[in-house]
């Protein structure tokens, strides 16, 4: 039998496949339109193809197991030394590699509701407990998760922006909030989606790490640098937190062609400039069709809104899924009334406000 943590897990529900859904409905996968999972709809970065397509001739080879190339890049890109930086299979093998660090049975760590659905998953895989704190207005509450941490609590998740809500803090929330963690509570402040929020009045998590050591920054490829398939992502905090993640972290986590990619990712800034724009146009496409259907939505700073429908959406998902559509339910995440809707191309966000439409007239 698993051990009780695991017992009580459900496994993440991922997006439905196009595929998949192509195959439910007869359908040519062309004609479906995906967002559900808030990958970038631009497609990679041609450097970031023509990197990955140099990497093929040696596939034989191990990949660098500690990614030098990588690491060196992103320490000079955000002014850290290359120790201070880990790599992680996606930014989700990040919070593992916490998780298995930092917790055990009788140990805790805190996080909010509404939070991302893989806090809980890392926390209870390794026995040790979630505790959800209540969110204020669908985001994090930051003294409430304060007042949450005992004498058993080892880390912190935050988000900011947080998935699946989009709901953000600011800089003063966030130094409050560390002023007053205890040192012995590591702090995971996880900015998946912090490119699509660059110069808002979000805080970067970066500027706080030399005086707050017990905190630490995770991001990812997968989002605005549009590198979800090849799973990687990285956390930068102090040396020393560095090497206890590196003690537990798998060899070989990040592939030679994730490596490389991701390094050409990171230095094509016309690419990185391009998503955000893409992603402002498209948040303020979606967010005028809602408005035009009458529907409300939580003011979000990712690449995503959580539409509020006022009812179940279990139907209404349904039937998005009949015209080809393909969003996030939010049941999982006790938001039975949301649906979540990645930002797409403009064509994309025009199909599914179509489908939207038709499905609530019907
Ligand atoms: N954190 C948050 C808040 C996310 O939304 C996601 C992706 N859904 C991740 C981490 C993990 O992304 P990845 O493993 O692809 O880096």
């Amino acid at each position: 039998l698993a051990q009780p943590g695991v017992q009580k897990l459900s496994p993440y529900v991922p997006g439905k496949p196009v595929d998949e859904l192509a195959r439910e409905l007869g359908l040519d996968p062309a004609g479906i339109v995906k967002l559900a999972s808030n990958e970038n709809p631009l497609g990679p970065s041609a450097k970031a193809l023509a990197a990955i397509r140099a990497e093929l001739d040696e596939l034989t080879r191990y990949p660098d197991g500690n990614g030098f190339t990588l690491k060196s890049a992103l320490a000079a890109r955000y002014g850290v030394d290359a120790a201070q930086v880990t790599l992680g299979n996606g930014s989700n093998d990040i919070l593992e590699l916490v998780a298995r660090a930092y917790l055990a049975p009788g140990l805790n760590a805190v996080f909010s509701d509404y939070a991302f659905a893989v806090y809980p998953i890392a926390t209870q895989a390794v026995g040790a407990q979630g505790k959800v704190v209540p969110a204020r207005d669908y985001g994090h509450d930051l003294d409430a998760m304060l007042a949450a941490i005992d004498d058993k609590t080892r880390v912190v998740f935050i988000a900011n922006p947080n998935n699946p809500t989009g709901t953000w803090f600011g800089p003063d929330a966030l130094e409050a909030f560390l002023t007053k963690v205890p040192e012995s509570v590591l702090v995971v402040l996880d900015e998946a989606y912090i490119e699509y929020a660059e110069g808002d009045e979000l805080p970067d998590g970066l500027d706080y790490l030399a005086r707050h050591p017990n905190l630490l920054v995770s991001r990812t490829f997968s989002k605005a640098y549009g590198l979800a398939a090849l799973r990687v992502g990285y956390a930068i905090s102090s040396p020393a937190i560095a090497d206890v993640l590196n003690r537990v972290r798998q060899p070989f986590n990040v592939n030679s062609l994730a490596l490389a990619a991701a390094c050409a990712a990171l230095s094509d800034a016309e690419y990185l400039a391009e998503s955000r724009r893409l992603n402002d146009a498209g948040m303020q496409q979606l967010q005028d069709g809602l408005r035009a259907l009458d529907l409300s939505w939580i003011p979000s700073k990712g690449n995503f809104i959580a539409v509020d429908f006022g009812r179940d959406t279990a139907a209404i998902n349904q039937a998005l899924l009949r015209e080809g559509v393909i969003v996030r339910p939010m049941a999982g995440y006790r938001m039975p009334n949301f649906l979540r809707v990645s930002i797409g191309l403009p064509r994309e966000n025009a199909r599914f406000l179509e489908a939207l439409a038709k499905v609530l007239s019907a």
